[in-house]
């Protein structure tokens, strides 16, 4: 008879490992606290608007064509190649730049400003690439039974990138790059990370290599939340069932299994084998109630930033700006120094912009546009009162509306705000912080959050909070981990 396995939570982590052990034939049935499927990688419908309400592109493509292939089945959804990437605004410049991958176009942008870009972007992506090869199979992509597996691996790690285990993100890029503006816009891709350059390892420079060389970023046709359709659609043909509005709060076990997970209302979810996809330290914290995750502990803990996000709808077009932007002021290293615990920063707040309309029409209504806002601010750790949430989004919508020379106040017709209160209530994310546990030395690989239980040998846990860490890509990676355990234990 087939083992049956229940997952808490339909987030990308859950969604993917539900699939790939559907088709391995075990009996898979998920809970989730929300009305809808995805986490946050979710959306919104509004007054006739769509919105994408987390991640609005992809890196590491070849891992969900790798997921398709180790699940045998067509990747449910369609995504297309971003060129440029991105484009990046400075308060106190005009010039706009447009990060392509094609280095030449790229090189071009910094004419004038940073002399032989080209030479150095091509050495620094050399070293970014040296790095995430020599670690991608040992480090990222491996399961790790113990500290001293974990040890033992990383001295197979080539020991020629010692030095940049004492660097930051940001005195590595200075290594390379000389002006303000190549130096800020190639650090950029550690707050995707939910850090800032100069709080996040230099390791991670790695990032620099998947976004300009190998592979690039990706969008999805339709919009995002189609990579979670697709798959509960797959998931559906496998005849697995998502529970929705069941929270998991409590438990029943014997000394070395745990028996039921049980929701809000008191039922009993029983399972042979169970998997967390809710936050790997917050369960553990809320449900489990461990020792090592108490709330002193967690408070302890590296947490990445909040995110204050909002989503407006408007009543015209914005042919000037492009699909993926970002708005920076003239202060980055006095602002990305206090960004993670200084609220002050809000007065003068850098932030993102998604046109998603801009691609998918079908998103907004004729002549309209679907907008979504993401700025970083500080979690609820740092700023734990929201009570000014409209006077920060309304000064970013004014300073948006000055840089692209429109005025959008007036064309609004659907707005919705999420704070970190709301990250946090929705997703169950510790003090709303957007991405989990950061990635610091001692936050990642072994010493992350593990994706078995310590002491209920039928438990393991998927997402980005256990290995190997935050970011669509990495659910993916982390399915693969978590099917792996799971599958090994239900052979002994
Ligand atoms: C604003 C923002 C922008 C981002 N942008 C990008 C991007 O551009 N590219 C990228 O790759 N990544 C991005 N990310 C990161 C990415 O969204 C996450 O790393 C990824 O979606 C996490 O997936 P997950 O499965 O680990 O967890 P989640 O998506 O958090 O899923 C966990 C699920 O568990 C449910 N749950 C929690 N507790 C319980 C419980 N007790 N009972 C039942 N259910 C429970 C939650 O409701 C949720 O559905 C972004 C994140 C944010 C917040």
């Amino acid at each position: 008879m087939s083992k049956k396995v229940l997952i808490t939570g339909a987030g990308i982590g859950g969604l993917a490992t539900a699939l790939r052990l559907a088709k391995k034939g075990f009996e898979v049935e998920i809970v989730e606290k929300n009305n809808q499927a995805g986490g946050r990688l979710n959306q919104i419908k509004k007054d006739g608007f769509t919105f994408d309400t987390g991640p609005s592109f992809f890196s590491m493509s070849y891992e969900f064509e790798e997921f398709a292939r180790d699940c045998g089945i067509q990747l449910p959804f369609k995504y297309y190649s971003l060129d440029p990437l991105y484009s990046v605004h400075f308060s106190d410049n005009p010039k706009v730049f447009h990060l392509y991958k094609d280095l030449d176009k790229l090189a071009a942008q910094f004419d004038g400003i940073e002399t032989d870009f080209k030479k150095k972007m091509e050495k620094y992506l050399k070293k970014s690439g040296r790095l995430f090869h020599d670690t991608v199979d040992l480090v990222i992509k491996n399961n790790f039974d113990s500290y001293l597996d974990y040890i033992l691996t990383l001295m197979r790690v080539n020991p020629i990138h010692l030095p940049v285990l004492f660097r930051n993100f940001w005195q590595q890029v200075n290594q390379y790059f000389d002006s303000g503006e190549a130096r800020q816009i190639i650090s950029l891709v550690a707050f995707f990370l939910g850090r800032t350059p100069f709080d996040t390892m230099a390791v991670y420079t790695l990032l620099s290599y998947t976004e300009f060389k190998y592979d690039g970023y990706f969008n999805v046709e339709g919009g995002m939340y189609e990579i979670v359709k697709g798959f509960v659609k797959e998931l559906e043909k496998e005849n697995v069932k998502i529970n929705y509005n069941v929270e998991i709060t409590g438990f029943t076990a014997n000394s070395q299994k745990l028996e039921t997970l049980t929701d809000s209302t008191g039922r009993q979810w029983k399972a042979d084998i169970f998997l967390v996809n809710a936050d790997a330290a917050v369960f553990r914290n809320k449900v489990f109630k461990r020792p090592d995750f108490s709330d002193q502990k967690m408070a302890k803990k590296s947490w990445t930033m909040g995110y204050l996000t909002f989503y407006l709808g408007i009543k015209c077009k914005l042919p000037q700006v492009n699909h993926h932007n970002y708005y920076l002021g003239s202060n980055y290293v006095e602002y990305a120094g206090n960004i993670m615990q200084n609220p002050g920063t809000l007065e003068k707040p850098y932030y993102y912009v998604n046109v998603v309309s801009k691609h998918n029409p079908e998103c907004a209504p004729e002549g309209c546009e679907s907008l979504f806002f993401v700025c970083p601010v500080p979690n609820l750790l740092f700023k734990p009162d929201w009570s000014d949430r409209d006077a920060i989004v309304n000064s970013i919508i004014a300073d948006f509306s000055q840089r692209i020379g429109k005025n959008i106040e007036r064309e609004i017709v659907s707005k919705t705000i999420y704070t970190p209160e709301d990250w946090e209530s929705r997703f169950n994310l510790y003090k709303g912080s957007g991405l989990g546990l950061s990635h610091n030395m001692d936050q990642i690989g072994a010493l992350r959050p593990a994706n078995f239980d310590e002491k209920y040998k039928n438990v393991f846990y998927v997402g980005a909070s256990t290995l190997p860490g935050a970011g669509i890509p990495m659910a993916v990676i982390s399915s693969k981990l978590a099917a792996e355990r799971i599958v090994d234990y239900s052979k002994k």
